[in-house]
């Protein structure tokens, strides 16, 4: 039998309910992608200490603040580191990773000011990931991993 590549995923593309409104996402293709690769399910805020459901927050440069001004930078940084020794124990070279999050975001993110403008960045966990040599792919970009 041919063992299955190991893909991280954001654990809110299993419909598992840990974004911060309490809801899961919805990842087109899902079962396709589980057909082909073992999928790792990872959610760096609630590794990182937060809470489910908690208050919506962005990043500002160095830092990531909540909605009400205070600063969770920790909380996203730890969740990052962990979601890396994850990576690092299952051998993932590819991490599946939800757009515009401050923690999984990549190639765009809100620009802090909670007013729905996005600008050029990644969230704290696809930056780590990106310079620990995984690939972080969003998913408007997913079927990259299905092609025959
Ligand atoms: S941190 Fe990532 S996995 Fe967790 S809810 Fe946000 S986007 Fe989904």
């Amino acid at each position: 039998m041919i063992k299955k590549e190991n893909i991280l995923i954001s654990a809110c593309f299993l419909d598992i309910q840990c974004r911060y409104d309490g809801k899961g996402s919805y990842l087109q293709y899902l079962d396709e992608l589980m057909e082909r690769y073992n999928l790792i399910p990872i959610c760096p805020e609630i590794m990182g200490g937060l809470g489910i459901p908690r208050k919506p927050a962005e990043r500002i440069r160095d830092k990531v603040m909540n909605i009400s001004g205070q600063d969770v930078t920790k909380y996203f940084e730890r969740g990052a580191k962990e979601a890396l020794k994850i990576a690092r124990l299952y051998n993932c070279k590819y991490a599946i990773l939800k757009e515009r999050s401050p923690s999984c975001g990549y190639g765009r993110i809100y620009d802090g000011t909670f007013s729905g403008i996005l600008i050029e960045g990644n969230g704290v966990t696809a930056d780590l990931f990106i310079h620990n040599g995984i690939t972080v792919i969003g998913e408007s970009h997913i079927t990259k991993l299905l092609v025959p």
